[in-house]
């Protein structure tokens, strides 16, 4: 016998029983076809729909713009530089969270094809900073520092890690109800709060510039990156409620009651990065229109896996949905709202 030989007894895999964690010992991972959860295919495929680098983005006029004395106001530029120092590592937390803490514990195989994808597309958005710090000239330590110096992203970064902590344990389950809680809680925390919340207010921050017609290349590499993590989130949602359906005993109402709050306490964190990024506003777009919408989107998280709303706001962005369900061929300044068709991404 080598020693690569099973030690646990040998398992007869059967087919495709199993749920869609806690399957090691009836899904083989390696056997995708037939499939059993058709959509985290669907997810795969838009990604592949969206693929891009950031290279293929000019980023000349934003070069331009950013070393012309005057050219932006100091609010323009902090706010740029915050969103970037965010950003920046933030991309990398998640991915950490994907490779390091979910990914051993998903055992079907079209599910981890999927979060393959969408570990490459964080690299990918890792290597957008990279390439926004070289050609802008930025000090690469003041912004890849922002998330330990400046308070208001070091709350996002710890709150969400606080929320996935137990799952990095390297003998962490997912056998039992407490501990399916823990694993719904780190997907909560990176896939609803971290890419569903935390990274919209900056997105419509950045975003707008665009549509002002400014800092574009930044602009329009923040609208690939919004693409994609629209199809994050959707994917996370999906996941959430597969494993809640699976596991019906975890959905009990004090769990719903904490995920709640969670979600509830990232919306207030949010709203403290808005004021320190945006202080006093700028022309088109006030702190609390942000904030608004950062309480519509949160409503919209909730629902989608299947919490209640607690915002009711209006979306004072409708320009957002338009970007996300823009294909990838458009040129946003070249296209109307009637060559593409809006709500299917966007939710
Ligand atoms: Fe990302
Ligand atoms: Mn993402």
């Amino acid at each position: 016998m080598s020693e690569i030989t099973r030690a646990t007894p040998v398992v007869e895999y059967t087919g495709r029983k199993g749920g869609i964690i806690n399957g090691a010992n009836v899904t083989d991972p390696n056997k995708i076809l037939p499939m059993r959860y058709p959509w985290a295919r669907t997810h795969y495929k838009k990604g592949v729909a969206n693929n891009w680098v950031p290279e293929e983005v000019s980023m000349q006029q934003d070069v331009e713009l950013w070393k012309k004395q005057g050219a932006l106001s100091e609010d323009e530029r902090h706010m740029i530089l915050w969103n970037l120092g965010f950003f920046s590592t933030a991309e990398s937390l998640t991915a950490n969270n994907l490779v390091l803490a979910i990914y051993r514990h998903i055992t079907n195989p079209e599910c981890r094809q999927y979060l393959l994808r969408q570990a490459y597309e964080e690299a990918v958005h890792t290597d957008t900073f990279i390439y926004c710090c070289d050609t802008l000239g930025l000090n690469p330590d003041e912004i890849y520092n922002m998330y330990l110096d400046v308070p208001s992203i070091t709350a996002k970064d710890e709150f969400v890690t606080e929320m996935t902590r137990s799952v990095f344990d390297p003998n962490f389950t997912t056998e039992g109800v407490a501990n399916t809680q823990a694993f719904v809680h780190d997907l909560v925390g990176f896939y609803v709060i971290m890419e569903g919340i935390f990274f919209y207010a900056g997105f419509a921050m950045m975003l707008s510039m665009l549509r002002k017609n400014r800092m574009v290349g930044i602009g329009e590499q923040f609208q690939f990156i919004l693409r994609d993590e629209s199809v994050h989130l959707a994917f996370g949602a999906d996941l959430i409620n597969t494993i809640v359906k699976e596991n019906p005993d975890i959905w009990t109402p004090e769990f719903k009651t904490e995920l709640t709050n969670n979600i509830m306490r990232a919306v207030e964190i949010e709203h403290m990065y808005v004021d320190d990024t945006l202080p006093r506003g700028i022309v088109g777009l006030s702190p609390n229109t942000i904030k608004q919408y950062v309480e519509h989107i949160a409503d919209r998280r909730l629902e989608r896996i299947g919490l209640e709303r607690k915002y009711h706001k209006d979306n004072p962005f409708p320009w957002m949905s338009e970007i996300i369900d823009m294909p990838k061929e458009k040129n946003f300044f070249e296209t109307r709202v009637t060559e593409y068709k809006t709500g299917e991404l966007d939710w």
